[in-house]
């Protein structure tokens, strides 16, 4: 989780995973280094490792999409399918980047395991 959370390599919790923190800078929110600055584990494991990370974005999608669907539902029961629709659409746009995230993060975690000698 601490990993996931702070966006910081699984093995050793130093290196940073992601070359910016700033999740809303689109030209670089998604760029990664190849291996991570502190214990020099290679981020993506093999190739086509990061289309694993699709299910898990899917799977963040379907949360967020249900979280949404049951605020609008409780502040505005009256209201017309398509207004959730749309409202759903732009909940789910704005949580991209932060989606395309953790499913990396997420995806990633869960090859690798922290390793406490890598601390150092
Ligand atoms: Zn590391």
């Amino acid at each position: 989780m601490y990993s996931i959370w702070n966006e910081k390599c699984p093995i050793c919790h130093e290196g940073n995973a992601f070359l910016t923190p700033a999740k809303y800078d689109l030209k670089n929110f998604h760029k990664m280094p190849v291996r991570c600055s502190h214990c020099n584990h290679k981020f993506e494991i093999e190739g086509g490792f990061w289309q694993g990370a699709m299910y898990v974005s899917y799977g963040l999608t379907v949360a967020i999409s249900i979280t949404t669907f049951i605020l609008t539902y409780l502040i505005y029961p009256d209201t017309d399918a398509w207004y959730h629709i749309i409202i759903i659409s732009i909940v789910s746009l704005l949580f991209a980047p932060i989606n395309y995230r953790w499913s990396r993060m997420i995806w990633m975690n869960m090859f690798s395991s922290f390793n406490p000698q890598k601390t150092h």
